[in-house]
């Protein structure tokens, strides 16, 4: 028979490695709870619509790599493929909006896109994301570009570099639009097929181009940041400005122009090179005004997103890769008929008590036992039989040290001596 295999660019997270994600996730909320974000939860699926006009129909992320279906009602839908326009969504829908300002959310969430698998970049990944609304000023801005950076420092990571721009309001962008467009008009023939089709929708775009010949002619085009207006010069200076005085080193990187259209003013990207081509960890900036695209009151956001994957990787390059402890406390090895019994009545019990216990559901010899208990990494193991059970006695094994101590057959005992 055909083995099945899962879909390309998909990922299993097996047991081995659920202890580095558990231990990322932990921190992720820890680190969201010392900023004041609460976790929100959105549905795998939305509307097609929110996405083509939240994320934008000419990004890359919506136009051509959207997972969508026709559902039975004949209804479009598609698989998030990120995670700002199903919270802004949501923040319209349940009248967030109305609640308490700043709205400060995260989540933990899986999206979907169908893009080259390699590695760094499958079709499911994992993101943490943050979204923070009701603030338009730069201290906002920080607060976020601080969420993560303390994340990457909790962890342990110092090889990440912070990289900022701004990308102008809709006051400066027209200006800069012009100039875009004057630029590239000259390079028209040897853009990509894809940037010439962008071009006059939104030049924007093709400062996010991967293809060499086109981020090759993208590095002399005319900067935002030299088109800025006023308002959005100052802006950038008081977030400089705050990460000075928090210490937090950034670089000014005008190419930084981010993927979606739903960008204004401040974008920002931590990027890892050590883990090669997909090297950015973690990319936002602000959306003041895509609440409004949606249907939503006018209301100023600011957040980002974090690959996990990525994350990981980064994480492994520098050798941070926790110790993590998944064996039991304690294997119970009965030798008999009557000795299984007490086992499983006694680990079971063991286990209301919060300690974590196996014991033998495969009938196996001792010494099948003993091999099971080391592979799951027992603290330690009692043996039973009917002598022990006759005396009410036992030995308890530390599996590290080797050392034996005597135990009473009571949960008191055992748990006094496991957890000792
Ligand atoms: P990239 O330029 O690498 O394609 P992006 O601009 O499309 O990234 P965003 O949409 O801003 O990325 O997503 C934020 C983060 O999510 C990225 O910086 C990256 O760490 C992660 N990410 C995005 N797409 C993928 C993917 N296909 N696989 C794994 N991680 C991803
Ligand atoms: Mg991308």
């Amino acid at each position: 028979m055909n083995r099945i295999q899962k879909p390309k660019g998909t990922l299993d997270i097996l047991p081995a490695d659920i202890g580095l994600w558990q231990y990322i996730e932990n921190t992720v909320r820890d680190i969201a709870k010392t900023h004041g974000f609460s976790e929100i939860r959105m549905p795998t699926f939305e509307a097609t619509e929110l996405f083509c006009r939240g994320v934008g129909d000419t990004t890359d992320v919506v136009g051509k790599e959207m997972y969508t279906f026709i559902d039975k009602d004949g209804s479009s839908l598609s698989l998030r493929p990120e995670g700002t326009a199903g919270v802004a969504r949501s923040v319209i829908e349940n009248g967030l909006y109305a609640g308490a300002m700043p709205l400060k959310l995260f989540y933990l969430s899986n999206f979907f896109r169908r893009e080259k698998p390699q590695a760094g970049r499958s079709r499911e990944f994992w993101q943490f994301g943050t979204e923070l609304y009701g603030s338009s000023l730069p201290e906002a801005d920080a607060q976020v570009i601080l969420l993560a950076h303390g994340l990457f420092k909790k962890l342990g990571l110092t090889k990440v570099t912070l990289r900022i721009n701004s990308i102008g309001c809709p006051e400066c962008r027209p200006s800069y639009r012009k100039a875009l467009l004057d630029y590239f008009s000259q390079y028209e023939s040897q853009l990509c097929d894809t940037c010439r089709e962008r071009l006059q929708k939104n030049p924007l775009r093709v400062l996010d181009c991967k293809s060499p010949i086109c981020s090759g002619i993208a590095k002399d085009a005319p900067k935002t940041l030299e088109h800025l207006c006023d308002g959005c010069e100052s802006h950038f200076e008081k977030l400089k400005s705050l990460l000075d005085e928090c210490g937090i080193e950034y670089v000014v990187d005008p190419s930084i122009v981010r993927g979606l259209d739903y960008y204004t003013g401040t974008v920002f990207e931590f990027t890892v090179d050590s883990i090669g081509a997909q090297s950015t960890v973690c990319g936002g900036g602000r959306y003041d005004g895509l609440l409004q695209s949606i249907g939503g009151p006018e209301m100023p956001a600011v957040g980002f997103g974090m690959g996990i994957t990525r994350l990981i990787q980064a994480m492994k390059d520098e050798n941070l890769v926790p110790e993590i402890d998944s064996g039991c406390d304690i294997y119970i090895a009965p030798l008999g008929e009557n000795a299984s019994k007490k086992a499983f009545v006694l680990a079971q019990k063991l286990r209301e008590s919060g300690v974590s216990a196996e014991t033998d559901i495969c009938s196996r010899s001792l010494k099948a036992q003993m091999k099971y208990a080391d592979k799951a990494g027992a603290k330690f193991v009692l043996v039973i039989g009917d002598n022990e059970i006759d005396e009410g006695v036992s030995e308890l094994r530390n599996m590290k040290s080797g050392e034996r101590v005597k135990v009473e057959l009571s949960i008191e005992d055992i748990i006094n001596k496991v957890k000792a």
